[in-house]
């Protein structure tokens, strides 16, 4: 087409993707949405992005942001139209500078997530985000979704560990806004509405990232539970225990680690018999500023007490780095091997961590009640209140009979979540999957100021429209 010929003048040949090149691009992770560009486009610069913006604006295209394209939410797929340009931030991606004075790491937006922590760690310092996804997923995707993963607990969102961001506004302007700073009281805090925005008020080219000091150990328990209130409790003992030693603290129910072991045989439980049958597990990680023997001990101090208690039933506590990564490497297992359950019905709400085994006992009931005989799939970062609540076909009912009943079941999901004050997305955003729920969901007055800031800073909608927020 000949109006690419000034993009490809701009950007190189090889960074103006058309055609069937463009596949990868176009389909999200879970392969249920897919569209139409007209091109994707790989810029390697801040200006560069800039002057895409400015040349979508003069031909009439929209803007879809994407980084590693493992969004959950099909936020960084075109729409049909074939009206769209895929800005991929892949090129971008150099870590333009390490403060360990500050302990800061300034990276663009196309670092991928695991190449951020290699290079924290080479300097002696934690950079803490943590997902299934981080050899895959980019930094830019990350702000954009306010990632949470399985630090939460200890270091918060994404949100949290960023201070400054450059932005590609939708105007085609550089917001150089890449300060180092952690007390800066100047006003609106723009860094904090661009974080989970989700591409729809500008493009993130760059940050300014917290680093930690790196614990001198990890070690990772699994435990064996009755109930979820009893995980609860036990997560109860363990932050009274631990303090912020407590990493991580994981729950999932058996299906789930039936299903990795099923789908990766190399994989173990280190449970016998008894506790292979357990109803619930959970994964606790302890960072310890002494020595892995020390965390090891004051796991037993804590977790003894908990199975005196009755709240836990059995504990494995890792004896080496390999084994604590091998438990880990059981929880990460799950989203991958779920397609074991055939395609499900995904939820990932979040809902106070008091009322969680009320709300899986209640939720539970009402599918069984409507839907029975479907399975559910529970798992997720239970110290931050965070569920993966699925839901699979099981015995009842044939793949497409359960999608074709998803409307349903999302409803009776998220209307249990409203009713336990929860929010309907915990850490994946909304993209185009939960875009029609926030009217049901989210309170009128705020949902009516979502669209003034985006009528403010995109006003003419070329950034990603509709993702997030309904096209207006
Ligand atoms: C196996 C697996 C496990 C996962 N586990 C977790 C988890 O534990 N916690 C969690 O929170 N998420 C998880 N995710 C979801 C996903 O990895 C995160 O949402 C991640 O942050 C997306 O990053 P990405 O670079 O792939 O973004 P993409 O998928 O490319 O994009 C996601 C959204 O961000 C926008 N975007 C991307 N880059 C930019 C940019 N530079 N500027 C502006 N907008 C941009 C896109 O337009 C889109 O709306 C998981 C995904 C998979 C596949």
């Amino acid at each position: 087409m000949q109006e690419l010929a000034s993009l490809r003048s701009l950007l190189g040949t090889d960074n103006v993707v058309v055609g069937a090149d463009m596949a990868p691009y176009l389909t999200d992770w879970r392969e249920r949405y897919s569209g139409e560009a007209e091109a994707v486009v790989r810029p390697g610069t801040t200006e560069e992005v800039s002057k895409i913006v400015l040349w979508c604006r003069e031909h009439g295209f929209s803007i879809v942001p994407q980084g590693g394209n493992t969004g959950l939410c099909g936020g960084a797929t075109p729409d049909q139209r074939g009206r769209q340009i895929v800005v991929s931030l892949a090129r971008l991606n150099r870590i333009r500078h390490i403060d360990s004075d500050n302990d800061t790491i300034e990276v663009e937006a196309g670092c991928i997530l695991q190449s951020v922590q290699e290079a924290a760690e080479q300097v002696g310092r934690l950079f803490p985000l943590s997902l299934a996804a981080e050899g895959s997923c980019t930094i830019g995707g990350n702000l954009a979704t306010n990632a949470g993963g399985t630090q939460v607990l200890r270091y918060g969102n994404t949100r949290e560990l960023c201070l400054g961001l450059e932005v590609v506004c939708a105007d085609g302007q550089i917001w150089h806004g890449l300060r180092a700073l952690r007390k800066d009281n100047t006003g609106y805090d723009l860094r904090d509405l661009f974080i989970g925005s989700e591409g729809t008020l500008g493009i993130i080219t760059a940050a300014t990232l917290k680093l930690y000091p790196l614990p001198v150990a990890q070690c990772t328990a699994m435990l064996t539970l009755n109930s979820l209130d009893d995980a609860v409790k036990t997560l109860s003992l363990a932050r009274a225990g631990f303090g912020a030693s407590l990493t991580g603290f994981e729950v999932m129910r058996r299906n789930c680690l039936e299903g990795v072991v099923r789908c990766f045989p190399e994989q173990r439980l280190p449970f016998d018999e008894a506790g292979l049958q357990s109803p619930w597990f959970a994964l606790l990680e302890l960072s310890d500023n002494e020595s892995e023997a020390h965390a090891r001990e004051r796991f037993e101090v804590v977790l003894g007490n908990a199975i005196e208690v009755g709240v836990v039933q059995d504990a494995v506590i890792a004896e080496s780095v390999a084994q604590s990564k091998a438990l880990w490497h059981l929880r990460e297992s799950i989203p991958l091997s779920e397609k074991i359950f055939g395609k499900s019905v995904k939820h990932d709400v979040s809902i106070p961590v008091s009322s969680i085994p009320a709300f899986v006992e209640k939720t539970n009931a009402l599918l069984q009640a409507n839907f029975a005989g479907v399975e559910h799939v529970i798992f997720g970062h239970l110290g931050d209140g965070n569920l993966h609540y699925n839901v699979a076909r099981g015995t009842a009912y044939s793949e497409d009979e359960l999608l074709a009943k998803q409307r349903e079941i999302y409803q009776i999901v998220h209307d249990s979540v409203h009713a336990f004050h929860g929010s309907i997305s915990a850490e994946h955003g909304v993209g185009q999957l939960k875009r029609d729920l926030l009217t049901r969901y989210k309170d009128p007055v705020e949902l009516a100021l979502m669209h003034k800031i985006k009528q403010a800073l995109d006003p003419d909608g070329v950034m990603n429209p509709g993702k997030v927020l309904q096209e207006s």
